[in-house]
């Protein structure tokens, strides 16, 4: 008969899956956790060891897992229909959920264009936004500018646009050629000096590249507010109010990737709602389903969508598709988020919870080796370092962070720190004491990462 501990999956798991974002032979030392449920914001493995979940399973899950509202929606839709085509047809969950973002979205954001993940989005955004200026004859407007250490996902032109080293080195000769521009980061702020001079200070990076660049550049993509993978470097939202100004100065294209930072992750439905802007493509995934469901959204200007509106024989149409686009089932997730959102009045709820995540890390900041304490909204993040005064970094080649993420397992929280800045990024499910009890086993997993 089978056995159901954790070992026994384990040892089935690794001699066929292939992990993604992993060193597959870290494995010979570094558990893996088998998942058997979830539920709210715990998971539980196969022994009945219970894990915390503080980073929402790769910043995906709003509700919490097996959320009960979201599950009978979703089985409610797979009653009627699982899946169709979405070119030629339509289908009541995808005309639903295109209603509710372009209501619910930064103004003048109208149009829905549906892919299955966030770096099919950004795929997306970037080739919409180079055919918009050639279907207006200038299609000399072809380069993209971007941030340093921004991310935007893994397939080729998302990877291209991001400038995360360890994920885009390797994959360079296979890339095509972007303007980066130093990025707002607010960890380099001088001391004294507030986010938002900071942010104003770095645009100038910006302007001097949109002034030389503009006429060759098809748009500008970056995260609004934090850039997560990148180590949850934050800025201030008057960078936003700056480029979008730049932008329509320029005539240049805003996309705004709110993949990671949308559906309330700042304190806002959407990041740009706090500088007041509207992006020209704005790209969703991750919390559009809550977590449940592979779905990614671009929305579209009105402009935008009427430059690609022709007669056929003009071949301006966008022809580009993925086989599940506008998946029912992922749309009938969204739809449940959505509703949650506004019958539970989850933004201002989060406002209590974001206070004390916020409180609580800050205290983390006395830590010898903690550079700095940083948040916005439900995101929250610590600086580990191994020399505070002059911020000197712990070489990568350490792995600090795996240290407090083992740390933190074994504890039954699940932390997983981008490099040395640990974060949390709870589901808006948590409760304060579980808010405490995160802050508490990673204070623990700092003291074991740095101790030497
Ligand atoms: N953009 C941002 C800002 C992200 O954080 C991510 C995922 N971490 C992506 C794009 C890529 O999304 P996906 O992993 O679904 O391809």
């Amino acid at each position: 008969s089978m056995r159901t501990d954790n070992a026994t999956y384990v040892e089935r798991d690794l001699a066929h899956v292939w992990h993604p974002c992993t060193q597959m032979k870290d494995h010979e030392h570094v558990p893996l956790i088998p998942v058997r449920r979830g539920e709210g914001a715990w998971l539980e493995d196969f022994e009945g060891k219970r894990y915390l979940d503080a980073i929402s399973s790769w910043w995906v899950n709003l509700f919490g897992h097996a959320n009960p509202r979201i599950n009978a929606a979703v089985r409610a839709q797979l009653e009627s229909l699982e899946q169709v085509i979405l070119a030629g047809c339509t289908h009541e969950p995808v005309i639903r959920l295109s209603e509710a973002l372009a209501a619910a979205a930064p103004a003048g954001l109208t149009r829905c264009f549906y892919a299955d993940n966030g770096s099919s989005a950004v795929e997306v955004a970037v080739k919409m936004s180079f055919h918009y200026w050639r279907n207006l004859s200038r299609p000399q407007k072809r380069r993209f500018i971007t941030l340093s250490g921004s991310y935007h996902g893994e397939t080729l032109g998302a990877l291209a646009v991001g400038n995360v080293d360890l994920y885009k080195d390797i994959y360079k000769p296979l890339l095509m050629d972007v303007i980066t521009v130093p990025s707002p980061d607010c960890y380099e702020r001088e001391p004294g000096e507030s986010w938002a001079e900071h942010s104003r200070r770095k645009f100038a990076h910006m302007e001097t590249a949109l002034e030389r660049h503009a006429h060759e550049t098809a748009a500008v993509i970056l995260e609004p507010l934090v850039q997560c993978a990148g180590g949850m470097r934050m800025y201030d939202p008057v960078y936003l109010q700056l480029l979008r100004a730049a932008c329509d100065r320029h005539e240049v294209l805003l996309i705004a990737d709110e993949i990671a930072v949308g559906f309330g992750r700042t304190g806002t439905l959407f990041a740009c709602e706090q500088a007041g802007i509207s992006p020209d493509l704005m790209c969703l995934s991750k919390g559009l389903t809550a977590g449940y469901l592979p779905l990614s959204a671009v929305l579209a200007s009105e402009p935008i969508y009427a430059a690609f509106y022709d007669e056929y024989l003009k071949l301006n149409a966008f022809l580009h598709s993925h086989s599940f686009t506008g998946n029912p089932l992922a749309c009938s997730a969204a739809l449940a988020c959505l509703e949650i959102f506004r019958s539970d009045d989850v933004i201002n709820r989060n406002r209590v919870l974001s206070a004390r995540l916020g409180e609580r890390a800050r205290t983390l900041q006395d830590h010898p080796h903690v550079a700095e304490v940083r948040q916005h909204g439900m995101i929250v993040a610590a600086e580990l370092v191994r020399d505070k005064a002059t911020r000197t970094p712990y070489p990568w080649q350490e792995r600090r962070g795996l240290r407090l993420y083992r740390h933190a397992i074994e504890r039954g929280v699940l932390l997983r720190p981008v490099g040395n800045v640990v974060y949390f990024m709870p589901p808006y499910v948590v409760t304060p004491e579980e808010i405490d009890l995160m802050v508490e086993v990673a204070r623990e997993g700092i003291e074991l990462a740095t101790c030497d």
